[in-house]
């Protein structure tokens, strides 16, 4: 081997920029962020060839002292840092004193500035080489211009992909960063043609119109706002309803402090969110921001800093598991067009009284006899599981309604079954279409799932128990944390150095791979400590149930049968989707008839 020998600045900076330039995005999503952290208040990006020609960033900012040009563009030289404590508050996005010496390592550079009422200078560099400053023309702020990407680093400019390419991952970088920074104006150009203007939002409307621009308006008028606080963090932004799921995670941002993150547990929570309401297979969309104390998340973990690690990871996953599960439990059929009603009493008090049977005298609350008989069908449903639809046969009790006039209902009044698959309705809105199928099996679900929740776990004694090869960690938490297990519905002891028997299992879990199950189970108190895996397994099993368990299409219903669905539609949690994600209800204003009649043009 030769001798060991220090590496010259322009290599190291080279070998920097393997790591943090990965495309010419990544060098869009450096300068925009000097920008950002020097206050810009605009922020124009002029790009040719995708990146590959030239990548100019401009901004009104704070700039840069002509004394301090050299120092820009020197490895581990910043303005953002002095100690090591400094990083656990950093307030700013960058701090590492890399983007811009990487940068220029690997093209052809000019940085020009101007600070204060200073004169403007910039300097170039050339093959690796930094040039003498020279006095320029600029306003207040700075501009880098990055020519030739990779010029002199053939094996990476090989990497660079096609034109569009390049530009999509560049746009996708502009819009994120527009996201978390609605108060800056961005302009982006791709071959002198204007691409994107996103206004400054003055306001929390404003704000808005952003999202909605960036996202499209279908994103904005399709999803929940978010706003929690609680045990020092403090969540924001918009979650797409699950109704308007996507078949690519191409719509998911996530902001750790103003910064944009791809976090496992996020992801994790975030899916365990909507684990309910989604069909496999498709992606939520989502707008988030996540507000923590600095000192709680070590952002100095990826040279990207794409990633993060929060110091209470577990207390940040289940605070965004229960904020997200909650408002999607919100999602029920007709929420959103809820009329005020004229009468005293407003449409809360009604719900709280448990429906107008109840409350008002109006009608009378009785059990349906022939109800059970519209269940029908239970085939292939294990037996203390048939026991259990009972629950869900005796909640759909008739309710009498008279047309009373202004307690209208969200989900209105039915008028008719269309087909034997829909129900029809008339509300203050105009028409509502129910998929009945649909919608009772999200009832019966919801049910189940109630009363499966309002028993505890429920657990039974296997005839004969069941060993289980373990390995020795894995036998030793059966040991240790024995009451977790049985929590969860399971007797599990330990029988030896690497075996454990289970002696008794949930009771749901008939159909189950119990083996596994317990395996996985085990496996997930090791990672997280907990494990919601025998509720998922459970809450599968339901749905399946729920599925059996509800109305057939070519059900004759009568009008009170109707009316009795859409008032437990309103009252039940998640309605607005069946247990696949698709909708159960859709809104036919008497604009929207109108307009197919030609009508009030
Ligand atoms: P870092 O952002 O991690 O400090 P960079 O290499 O990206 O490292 O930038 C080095 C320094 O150059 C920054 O600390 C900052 O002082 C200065 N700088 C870079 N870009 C700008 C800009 N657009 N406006 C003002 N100052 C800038
Ligand atoms: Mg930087």
């Amino acid at each position: 081997m030769p001798r060991i020998h220090a590496l010259p600045p322009t290599l190291v900076n080279q070998i920097a920029a393997g790591e943090v330039i990965e495309r010419a995005a990544s060098v869009v999503k450096e300068l925009i962020e000097n920008s950002v952290d020097a206050g810009a208040g605009r922020i124009e990006i002029e790009i040719e060839d995708g990146g590959a020609r030239l990548i100019r960033v401009r901004d009104d900012g704070g700039g840069i002292d002509a004394d301090d040009l050299p120092l820009a563009i020197t490895a581990h030289a910043t303005s953002k840092i002095s100690s090591f404590e400094d990083i656990e508050r950093v307030g700013t996005l960058g701090f590492r004193g890399e983007a811009l010496p990487s940068i220029a390592s690997v093209s052809r550079f000019a940085l020009t500035s101007r600070s204060g009422n200073a004169d403007a200078w910039s300097i170039e560099v050339a093959g690796g080489k930094p040039q003498a400053p020279r006095p320029a023309q600029h306003p207040r702020g700075t501009s880098v211009e990055v020519r030739d990407l990779f010029y002199n680093v053939p094996a990476r400019r090989k990497f660079l992909r096609a034109e569009r390419t390049e530009f999509g991952h560049i746009d996708d970088l502009v819009k994120s960063i527009a996201l978390a920074r609605t108060a800056i104006e961005f302009r982006l150009t791709h071959n002198g043609k204007a691409v994107r203007l996103y206004k400054p939002a003055r306001d929390e409307g404003d704000a808005v119109r952003r999202v909605g621009d960036v996202l499209g308006e279908s994103f904005t008028s399709q999803s929940l706002r978010i706003e929690h606080a609680a045990a020092g963090l403090n969540l924001s932004g918009w979650v797409g309803l699950p109704t308007a799921s996507r078949s690519q995670a191409d719509q998911q941002y996530f902001h750790v402090n103003g910064r944009l993150v791809r976090d496992k547990q996020v992801a994790h929570a975030v899916r365990q969110a909507y684990a309910d309401v989604l069909f496999h297979g498709r992606h939520p969309a989502f707008v988030l921001f996540l507000d923590l104390d600095p000192a709680l998340v070590d952002v100095n973990v990826h040279p990207a800093k794409h990633e993060v690690r929060f110091r209470e990871s577990r207390l940040v996953h289940d605070f965004l598991y229960r904020t997200l599960h909650d408002a999607l439990a919100e999602t029920r059929a007709g929420v959103e067009q809820a009329v005020a009603p004229a009468s005293a009493l407003s449409w809360p008090q009604y719900r709280q009284q448990g429906g107008l049977g109840l409350g008002l005298g109006l009608g009378v609350r009785e059990p349906l006899a022939d109800y059970a008989a519209l269940l029908g069908e239970v085939r292939g449903v294990p037996s203390q599981v048939l026991a259990m639809t009972d629950v869900a046969m005796e909640t759909l009790a008739s309710v009498n309604i008279p047309q009373a006039d202004g307690d209208i209902p969200p989900l209105g009044f039915a008028i008719a079954q269309l087909h034997g698959i829909y129900v029809l309705a008339q509300n203050a809105h105009g028409l509502v279409v129910v998929d009945m199928h649909a919608a009772h099996e999200r009832i019966t679900y919801e049910k189940l799932k109630a009363s499966q929740s309002g028993d505890g776990i429920r657990s039974q004694q296997l005839l004969v128990p069941l060993g289980l090869a373990l390995s020795e960690r894995e036998a030793s938490v059966v040991e240790e944390q024995g009451d977790r297990f049985t929590a969860l519905g399971f007797d599990i002891v330990r029988s030896g150095a690497q075996s454990a028997s289970v002696r008794r299992v949930p009771t749901l879990l008939d159909d189950v791979d119990i083996a596994k199950l317990v395996r996985d189970v085990i496996a997930d108190v090791i990672a997280h400590g907990s494990s919601r895996r025998v509720e998922e397994a459970g809450n599968e099993l339901l749905s399946t149930m729920a599925c059996h368990g509800s109305v057939r299409a070519n059900r004759r219903l009568t009008l009170p049968e109707m009316n009795a669905l859409l008032r437990e539609m309103e009252m039940t949690e998640r309605s607005g989707q069946c247990n696949h994600g698709r909708p159960t209800t859709v809104q036919l204003s008497i604009a929207e008839i109108d307009r197919l009649f030609l009508r009030g043009r």
